[in-house]
């Protein structure tokens, strides 16, 4: 899309107050992207801010940094603003909103190919299969040396959005910047540990009740959370991504799609797909994003008129598609 590599760098080294926001509910990719930066600005000498609603999620508190990262903004002005792994405004939550209304400038850094290109200075790279290769694209470009602060974030980015190396736009270049990372100092064993291959036990027990409502129909795969079991459990906020990864590795499916109802009625949509099935133009059109493989959306409820409005426009996806991979 667009790579304005010199102009990024020179908003930076003009820029004496920094802000880093990231997306809503991040994942490793947002904070990998904001915490790379962040330790990368630091070592040269800057003193950014880093924010997300509600913080660093615990089992991501092991990237160097994460104790520095804000949850809310309530004061601050800054000359430039620079947005990680979000691929539209709204996604950058309560903090995005104050960082946008206090600061000169906005810089868009992200590889969804849903992106808005909001702000003025963009980093947008559809083809990374992280952020975080986005900012390893641009350290390399201004020849900026990795230290391990900046590697492990960076490889935490790459190995959650790619599943640890499984998803379909893993190349040659992945696992080059894997080995540049762990050449620096981060260790994969710990970030796969400590990321893809770590559920708490009640995440299981979540999936136990979401599979209980699980069908397959004309290629498509659901499953429904409701907020019952999510109170039951005591889950505030929990990922789903284990179990749609799960679901859409059955051979039967084409499309996956997790319905999982929010406390104030809205029904969060998690897509996956096969390769040869395009689901980010569905999320799309439901006023979320994602990835051809990976997207979402938040939409109105109940749980059965969401399952109405979407599954068809699912079935289309798979009428469309075909596979890559028999
Ligand atoms: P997940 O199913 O893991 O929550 O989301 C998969 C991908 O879909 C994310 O990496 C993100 O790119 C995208 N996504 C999920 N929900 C939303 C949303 O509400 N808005 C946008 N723009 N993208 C979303
Ligand atoms: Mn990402």
């Amino acid at each position: 899309m667009t790579i304005e590599w010199d102009k990024a760098a020179a908003a930076v080294d003009a820029a004496e107050r920094i802000l880093l926001v990231t997306h809503l509910h991040p994942d490793g990719d947002a904070i990998g992207s904001l915490l790379g930066l962040r330790n990368a600005l630091v070592e040269r000498g800057k003193t950014p801010d880093a924010v997300v609603d509600g913080g660093v999620p615990p089992y991501l508190r092991f990237v160097p940094g994460s104790d520095q990262v804000r949850s809310t903004l309530v004061e601050g002005e800054w000359d430039l603003m620079i947005s990680l792994d979000s691929s539209d405004e709204e996604r950058t939550g309560a903090a995005g909103v104050y960082g946008r209304a206090h600061s000169k400038v906005v810089m868009n850094i992200d590889h969804h190919p849903t992106n808005t290109m909001f702000g003025s200075i963009y980093l947008v790279q559809p083809e990374a299969v992280s952020t975080t290769e986005v900012l390893y694209g641009w350290f390399e470009h201004i020849g900026l040396a990795i230290s391990k602060d900046v590697a492990l974030p960076l490889l935490v980015g790459l190995v959650t959005d790619t599943n640890a190396f499984r998803t379909s736009n893993v190349n040659a270049r992945t696992l080059h910047l894997a080995q540049v990372f762990m050449e620096s100092g981060a260790s994969l064993t710990e970030v796969t540990a400590r990321t893809v291959s770590s559920t708490p036990y009640n995440t299981v027990e979540l999936w136990r009740s979401a599979l209980q409502t699980v069908a397959l129909e004309d290629g498509v795969i659901s499953a429904t959370i409701t907020q019952d079991s999510l109170k039951q459990l005591k889950l505030v906020e929990p990922t789903d991504a284990g179990l749609i990864g799960f679901m859409i590795s059955t051979d039967e499916s084409r499309v996956a799609v997790v319905f999982k109802e929010l406390a104030d009625g809205r029904v969060e949509l998690s897509f996956r797909s096969k390769p040869g099935f395009d689901v980010s133009q569905v999320a799309l059109s439901l006023g979320g994003g994602g990835h051809k493989q990976a997207s979402g959306a938040t939409i109105a409820g109940p749980i059965e008129a969401a399952r109405a409005r979407v599954l068809p426009l699912l079935r289309e996806v798979v009428r469309q598609g075909a596979l890559v991979i028999r």
